[in-house]
C-alpha cells in the first residue's frame, strides 16, 4: 500500500475529527474528565477521561484518554490499574485510529445491490430498524425462532446474543471466540478440573514454563506478558514446542521443534516417563485426582522412543523435558493456550495439558495453574426462558443424548452452517452477524457463502466495514468501545504473590459516537420492540444496565469515575488447593459417550505430496481481520510474509522477498500474493503466516488486498469429535511464483 494513500487518509481522519464534534458533547461531568490528577507529563493541555477499557483485543486493558478540543488524542493505560499499569500494547495505542477511520460505518445501509456485490443505500435508522424487525418477525412466524441464526462476537454482541437465544429462542447461535478459538480448551479443562483455565498460570513465581505452540511476544496481552518477563527474570525455565522458531521459541531454554499435531503423543511420552519412574507427584495424585491407574494404563505404550519417532523429535530431548518438569514440580506452568482449534484432536491435546498438570501436583501452587480471586459483579441480561431441545440441532432425538457431548455454548458452526444451506431438518433463513467476520474466521469461505444465500434476510451490525458485511441486507453502524458504557472488567493485581487486591471497572465512553452510531442496547431494544417482545426488555440504556451490575457491588458509574474509573479493594490470598478439587485423569463420563476416557493421540492426516501444511498465528500489532484497515498498524506490518524453510526455498528456487499466492490441495487459489520470508526457523514440511490479512472489501480502503487470506485457504473442515468445534491445521498448500506452482520437496 503506497505511503500516499496512508498519509492522505492520516490527514482525513484527523480534520473529520476535529470538524464533527462540539466541544460541548465532550468535555462535561457525564463523560468523566477529571482535573488533573491523572495527567502526565507531555500531555499538557490535555484532559484526561477516565473510564476507558481497551477492547482492540479480549485482553482489556484499563485505559484513560487524552482528550483536546473535542478529539481523542491519546490512549494511555490507567495509572491506577494493578492489572496492564500505564502499558498498553501497539494495537491499544492504535485505538485512536479505529475511532476516527474515514472507512468507519457510518450510517444505517441498505443493500440495494446483491449480497456479496453490494450497493448501499443510505437510510434512516427506523427505516433500517422496521427493516430487521419485519423481516426477522417474518422468519420467526412463517419458521420458528430456529429459523435465524447468530453470529456473534466481542462484549457488545453478548446483550443481542441474550436476546435472540432467551427472548426469541433459537439454539442457532455460534460464537468464533469459542468454535474457532478457546471453546474446546475450556470444556476440556472443565472435563477434567471442573473448570475452564482461562491462562491462569503463576508465571512471575513458577520455576518452568511450558507453552505448547504458544507464541508470546507474537500473541500479546499486557499483564499476560508483565507476567511472562517476570517469570523469566526471575530465573523461570522456558520449554516451548513449536514448528516454528517463534518469539517464545527464541527465549527458549529447550526449543521442541516437533511434527505438527504430534503434541499428544509428545505429552503421553511426558506423562509416561513421569509414572514409569516413579517422578509424579504420589501425594497430590493420592489426595485429587480420579482414575489414575485406568490413565496410567492407558498411557503406558508411550516409550520415549515411540513419541520421538511420531513426533519427529529426539527421544532424549522429551526425556530431558520430562526431567526438568519433575525436577521443579510442583512450581511449574503449563499454559493451557488460547486459539486451540488445530487439528481436530484438540479436546485429547487440551485434556493431555489438565493432566500433565495434575500429575506434577502443579494446581493452586505457587508457579503453577492459579485461578486469581476476583470479585464477582451482577450480570444483568434478558431474563433466561427453557426453549426445550426440540430444534436444538446439537441434540441427537434417536439416541436421546447430545451430538458433540462436550460443545462449548452455543450450537457447533457446522451444525447450524449444513442445516441453513440444506434445509434439513428445518429451514434458518435469517442472520444476524454481530461484530464477527465469519468470512475470515470461519473454515470454507464458499460454504459461508453458500450459507448466505439461502437467507431471506441478512443484517451485520458492525464497526467497520469487513468482509462478511459485503453480504449484508441491511448494515448498522456501531459506536466503538471508545464511545460507549459496556464491559465490566474485574480482577486482581497481575503478580498473585503481591499484596492481594481486587478491582472493579466499567468501560465508559471517553468521547461521544459520531455520525449516528449507536450501541447495543439501543439497536436490540429497537428491533425486540418491533418483534413483539418489548415487555421483555431488561434495561432501556447502557448506563441503566451499567449501573444496575455496579449496584450489587455497592457502586455506580457516579462512584466510579470519582474514583479515577477503577475501584480497589482488599483480595484474597490464592494459593491452596481446595479439599474438593479434583483432576480426572480417567474421565467414566467421556467413556460414557464412546470417546477416550484418559488423554488419547489421534492422529493426524499427512501431508500430501508436494504440498506444506498451513500454519498461521497471531502478529504481534494486529488483532486478526479487525485491525486491518488501521492506518498505524497498517504502517507497522502491512501484509503478512509466507515463512518458508531456507532449504525448501532454495530447493524450488525461491529467495526473501519473493511475491507468491497459493494453490491449497482442494485447488483453492489466493485472490492476492505475500512476500516470502527465508527462514531456517520453520520445519520443511510447513509454511506458516500471520492470520487476518488480505481482507476482500473494497470499502476497507487500507486493509483490502494486503497479504493473503490464510482463512480462504482452509478448506478442508476437521471436526473435534467430542466438541463440535473446528480444526483449522489440516490444510495444505504450494507457492505459486510467476504462474508457476512450486511443489514444495518432502
Ligand atoms: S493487550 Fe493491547 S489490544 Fe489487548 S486490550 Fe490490552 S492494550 Fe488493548
Amino acid at each position: 500500500m503506497a505511503f500516499n494513500l496512508t498519509r492522505r487518509k492520516f490527514l482525513q481522519t484527523a480534520t473529520l475529527a476535529a470538524a464533527s464534534v462540539p466541544l460541548s458533547k465532550v468535555v462535561s461531568a457525564s463523560t468523566g474528565v477529571t482535573k488533573s490528577a491523572l495527567d502526565t507529563p507531555g500531555t499538557a493541555g490535555d484532559q484526561t477521561v477516565v473510564g476507558g477499557i481497551c477492547e482492540m483485543c479480549f485482553w482489556r486493558c484499563q485505559l484513560v484518554g487524552k482528550v483536546r478540543d473535542g478529539r481523542l488524542m491519546k490512549l494511555e493505560g490507567n495509572p491506577k490499574s494493578i492489572d496492564n499499569g500505564t502499558a498498553i500494547c501497539a494495537r491499544g495505542n492504535a485505538g485512536v485510529k479505529l475511532l476516527y477511520d474515514v472507512d468507519r460505518l457510518k450510517y444505517p445501509m441498505k443493500n440495494v445491490g446483491k449480497r456479496g456485490a453490494p450497493k448501499w443505500k443510505r437510510i434512516s435508522w427506523k427505516e433500517a430498524l422496521d427493516e430487521c424487525g419485519s423481516k426477522l418477525k417474518n422468519t420467526v412466524d412463517q419458521y420458528g425462532a430456529q429459523g435465524i441464526c447468530v453470529f456473534p462476537h466481542g462484549a457488545s454482541a453478548k446483550y443481542p446474543m441474550h436476546y435472540f437465544e432467551r427472548a426469541v429462542g433459537t439454539h442457532n447461535v455460534s460464537e468464533a471466540s469459542f468454535f474457532q478459538c478457546r471453546g474446546i480448551r475450556d470444556t476440556a479443562y472443565v472435563a477434567t478440573i471442573g473448570k475452564a483455565p482461562g491462562e491462569k498460570i503463576d508465571m512471575p513465581n513458577t520455576k518452568v514454563l511450558f507453552f505448547i505452540g504458544d507464541h508470546l511476544g507474537e500473541n500479546i496481552h499486557v499483564s499476560h506478558i508483565k507476567q511472562y518477563i517476570q517469570g523469566l527474570q526471575n530465573g523461570a525455565k522456558l520449554i516451548v514446542a513449536d514448528p516454528r522458531f517463534s518469539a517464545s521459541a527464541a527465549k527458549a531454554d529447550i526449543w521442541v521443534q516437533i511434527k505438527p499435531g504430534t503434541d499428544t503423543a509428545y505429552m503421553l511420552a511426558i506423562m509416561n516417563y513421569l509414572v514409569q519412574n516413579d517422578k509424579y507427584d504420589k501425594e497430590f495424585v493420592e489426595d485429587h485426582t480420579d482414575g489414575f491407574e485406568q490413565f496410567a494404563e492407558s498411557i503406558k505404550e508411550w516409550t520415549l522412543e515411540k513419541a520421538a519417532k511420531e513426533c519427529d523429535i529426539p527421544a532424549a530431548q522429551i526425556k530431558e523435558v520430562a526431567e526438568m518438569l519433575a525436577a521443579n514440580a510442583p512450581n511449574v506452568a503449563i499454559h493451557p493456550g488460547r486459539h486451540v482449534s488445530w487439528h481436530g484432536n484438540d479436546f485429547q491435546r487440551e485434556r493431555a495439558l489438565a493432566c500433565l498438570t495434575g500429575i506434577l501436583g502443579a494446581y493452586y501452587v505457587k508457579g503453577g495453574w492459579v485461578p486469581a480471586k476476583g470479585p464477582k459483579v451482577g450480570g444483568v441480561s434478558w431474563k433466561k426462558e427453557d426453549h426445550g431441545h426440540k430444534y436444538d440441532l446439537n441434540y441427537d432425538h434417536h439416541e436421546d443424548e447430545k451430538v458433540y457431548p462436550y460443545n462449548p455454548p452455543g450450537t457447533p458452526t457446522d451444525l447450524i452452517r449444513d442445516c441453513a444451506i440444506s434445509g434439513k431438518p428445518y429451514p434458518i433463513k435469517s442472520c444476524v452477524v454481530w461484530g464477527q467476520n465469519p468470512m475470515q474466521t470461519i473454515p470454507n469461505q464458499q460454504m459461508m457463502k453458500d450459507l448466505f444465500n439461502a437467507m431471506d434476510f441478512v443484517m451485520c451490525v458492525d464497526v467497520m466495514p469487513t468482509d462478511v458485511t459485503a453480504w449484508a441486507d441491511i448494515l448498522l453502524p456501531e459506536a466503538s468501545y471508545l464511545e460507549r458504557y459496556d464491559y465490566i472488567k474485574t480482577g486482581t493485581q497481575w503478580d498473585l504473590s503481591k499484596e492481594h487486591q481486587q478491582y472493579i471497572s466499567a468501560r465508559m465512553p471517553l468521547v461521544p459516537p459520531m455520525f449516528e452510531r449507536k450501541d447495543q442496547i439501543y439497536i436490540t431494544n429497537e428491533i425486540a420492540k418491533r418483534m413483539g417482545h418489548e415487555a421483555k426488555i431488561p434495561v432501556k440504556t447502557m448506563e441503566e444496565m451499567v449501573d444496575k451490575n455496579l449496584a450489587t457491588v455497592n457502586l455506580s458509574i457516579e462512584k466510579l469515575k470519582a474514583e479515577d474509573g477503577i475501584h480497589i479493594q482488599p483480595g484474597k490470598d490464592p494459593y491452596g488447593i481446595p479439599e474438593e478439587f479434583e483432576v480426572r485423569l480417567f474421565n467414566e463420563d467421556i467413556a460414557d459417550t464412546g470417546h477416550p476416557g484418559a488423554p488419547t493421540y489421534i492422529p493426524v492426516p499427512d501431508n500430501p505430496k508436494g504440498f506444506a501444511r498451513l500454519l498461521y498465528g497471531r502478529a504481534p500489532v494486529h488483532t486478526f481481520n479487525r485491525s486491518q484497515n488501521n492506518v498505524w498498524l497498517h504502517n507497522a506490518m502491512p501484509d503478512n510474509p509466507v515463512w518458508v524453510n531456507d532449504e525448501v526455498a532454495a530447493k524450488i528456487g525461491l529467495i526473501d522477498g519473493d511475491t507468491v499466492g497459493f494453490v491449497n490441495s482442494e485447488g483453492v487459489e489466493s485472490a492476492t500474493t505475500t512476500t516470502v520470508k527465508v527462514t531456517a526457523g520453520i520445519r520443511k514440511d510447513c509454511v506458516y503466516m500471520y492470520h487476518g490479512f488480505g481482507s476482500a472489501n473494497p470499502l476497507m480502503t487500507i486493509g483490502v488486498g494486503a497479504g493473503v487470506d490464510d482463512t480462504s485457504l482452509i478448506t478442508k473442515l476437521a471436526v473435534d469429535p467430542e466438541t463440535g468445534c473446528h480444526g483449522m491445521r489440516n490444510n495444505f498448500v504450494k507457492l505459486i511464483k510467476n504462474g508457476k506452482v512450486l511443489d514444495i520437496p518432502a
